[in-house]
């Protein structure tokens, strides 16, 4: 395994793979690797000849008085995990040498769609995560990338500006995966308490009844929202921040939700943000 710390070795490296028509999976991480992003590694494993994870906690995404500092990061374990899912290059980058010199880097923006739902409290979210995204996919220049549906938003929005800007690049979505409880797992779990970790699973209980209930007939966004919410203020401390159902291509939210549509949810365990998503089908 290739661990490369630089773009300049990165790229050399990558080279040598197109020269021999090597196709090539990308899978992009913060670290503080979890069974979830593993299962996107093992996805990336079956569709790629050569598999490139990246592990950066991305500073541009963060907001003033958000959780950078103290993100999770353990290089050593992650290392590890990639080692033995057999990753061929695991690139580490500095901030310095993703950003370069300019005092103003470029800054790649979406209007409306990085506005709404986790762009409503996180102004700046997806700048940081389309800026940095498009930084590795112009470095790695993948056949193939690989997102997790955890972040539904996430992988709207970078799916848009794959086809705005013409890049030869298949995005694949891979499902939410969850702890036994049916918490999603999240780097940001480790911030929780063993009763932290229970409570939050509440979440998962109440997207699924309201899945449920959508399945017994019941499309209306706002009596699905209103189950979750109540069920959330019940059983939990959570500070929902937002809970809508949303057309699943354009992210936009409906009155009435059909087959495929889906309920997002984000919320606030103390200062923890924990955000999860159901697809009614
Ligand atoms: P992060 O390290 O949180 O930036 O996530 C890196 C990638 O892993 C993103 O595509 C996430 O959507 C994905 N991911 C995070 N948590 C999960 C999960 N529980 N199940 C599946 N994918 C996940």
């Amino acid at each position: 395994m290739n661990v490369i710390s630089t773009v300049k070795d990165i790229r050399t490296l990558l080279l040598t793979y197109k020269q021999k028509q090597r196709t090539i999976a990308f899978v992009p991480t913060m670290g503080k690797l979890h069974d979830g992003h593993l299962s996107l590694i093992r996805e990336a494993k079956k569709r790629a000849d050569i598999v490139v994870v990246s592990i950066f906690v991305n500073p541009t995404q963060f907001g003033p008085n958000e959780d950078y500092n103290q993100y999770p990061r353990d290089l050593n374990t992650d290392l590890k995990h990639c080692l033995s899912l057999k990753v061929d290059v695991v690139f580490t980058p500095s901030a310095s040498d993703l950003y370069g010199k300019a005092t103003h880097p470029t800054e790649i923006y979406i209007p409306t769609l990085s506005q709404l739902h986790c762009g409503q409290s996180r102004k700046t979210f997806f700048k940081g995560i389309c800026s940095v995204v498009l930084r590795f996919f112009m470095i790695i220049q993948p056949d193939i990338a690989i997102f997790g549906e955890k972040d539904y938003q996430q992988f709207i929005l970078l799916s848009q500006m794959v086809t705005d800007l013409f890049l030869p690049i298949t995005m694949i979505s891979a499902p939410i995966y969850r702890e036994k409880n049916g918490l999603a797992m999240s780097s940001r779990n480790t911030y929780l308490s063993k009763s932290q970790l229970q409570e939050a699973a509440e979440i998962y209980t109440a997207l699924t009844n309201a899945k449920q209930l959508f399945q017994q007939g019941e499309t209306s966004s706002n009596v699905l929202v209103e189950q979750i919410t109540q069920h959330i203020q019940s059983n939990t401390s959570i500070r929902i921040d937002y809970c809508v159902g949303i057309d699943y291509q354009l992210l936009t939210s409906k009155n009435h939700l059909k087959r495929n549509d889906r309920i997002l949810f984000a919320g606030y365990l103390n200062k923890t943000r924990l955000i999860d998503n159901i697809s009614l089908v």
